[in-house]
């Protein structure tokens, strides 16, 4: 069985406890105003062009049987449109300036990767996590993929946005040693407005993955102007307070390092000129949280 993965990391610190190999699938049912991976979200794979490395030499333009790239007047436009992915441009561009995100791996492929690094694991507590995109959404390779792993001894976790259906979140559970669960917004029309889908569902999923044992760490992005107000901050205290075994609440603070990410895929970031969070910020939502009962709260 094969799936769409964008990348493969390595001795991770980021993704759960200890060192861990992650694996970034692509595509996603949610479109997050602030996604950091506008790269993650299609289920295609896509071209990507990096305008910092590229010599206006015109090999892609003449490569390309879709006439997707055209130099005119010294500036180099792509038509991300027309693009089939048949990767002759990157093939002819001497500068390395484009490349196709997403590429297909047999689960054979993956736990081959993931078992190079059993040592480091069993040395760490660390182990394998499924993130993207939403590892939901490519329901069977992520299942096989955490089935092999857990069956075989290795520490499983998949970072999710939650939406999915009920009956996929009890399949997967018995699989699944941590679950790093993305809590976005309170309100459901606000949800909406900055995600694409309302948090309904995904709310059932948490409570039910929950009531069932699973082991969860809430990561909550806050995005300022957008979901750093008292009301969300209410929400996740709530959400706290009615489950005491979610294990910690993590602060994904809004960082806008990966803001010119779209452009190279042809999109547009929504958010291009929001800076990134100040410590003063952070220490004022620390303080909010804390005050409305949250414990064990840290940024992610
Ligand atoms: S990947 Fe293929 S279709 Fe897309 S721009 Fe390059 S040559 Fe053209
Ligand atoms: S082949 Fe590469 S370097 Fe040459 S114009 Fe195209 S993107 Fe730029």
């Amino acid at each position: 069985m094969n799936g769409l993965v964008y990348d493969i990391h390595r001795f991770s610190l980021h993704d759960g406890p200890g060192i861990r190999t992650t694996i970034f699938l692509k595509g996603c049912p949610l479109d997050c105003l602030w996604c950091h991976n506008p790269e993650a979200k299609s289920f295609e794979p896509q071209l990507s062009f990096n305008s910092n490395l590229c010599t206006l030499c015109g090999n892609c333009e003449k490569s390309c049987p879709n006439n997707v790239h055209q130099i005119i007047d010294g500036k180099h436009i792509i038509n991300f449109d027309l693009c089939r992915t048949s990767e002759e441009c990157v093939e002819n561009c001497p500068a390395g300036a484009l490349s196709i995100i997403g590429y297909s791996e047999s689960v054979e492929e993956i736990m081959e990767t993931v078992n190079k690094d059993r040592k480091y694991f069993e040395n760490s507590g660390g182990g394998l996590t499924i993130s993207g995109g939403e590892p939901m959404a490519q329901f069977d390779f992520t299942f096989e993929i955490l089935k092999r792993a857990k069956e075989s001894g290795i520490h499983t976790a998949i970072e999710t946005c939650g939406q999915s259906t009920e009956q996929r979140f009890m399949k997967v559970l018995p699989y699944v040693d941590l679950f790093l669960f993305d809590y976005k917004e309170t309100d459901p029309e606000n949800h909406k407005n900055y995600t694409g889908v309302s948090n309904k569902q995904i709310l059932k999923n948490l409570e039910l993955i929950l009531e069932n044992g699973a082991s969860v760490i809430l990561r909550c992005p806050l995005i300022p102007g957008f979901n750093d107000n008292e009301k969300h901050f209410r929400g996740i205290a709530g959400l706290q307070k009615k489950f005491p075994s979610i294990k910690l609440i993590e602060i994904m603070a809004y960082h806008n390092t990966g803001r010119d990410k779209a452009e190279k895929i042809g999109l547009v970031n929504p958010l291009k000129d929001l800076s990134s969070v100040s410590e003063s910020e952070k220490k004022m939502w620390i303080n909010s949280l804390t005050r409305l009962g949250c414990t064990n709260v840290t940024f992610g």
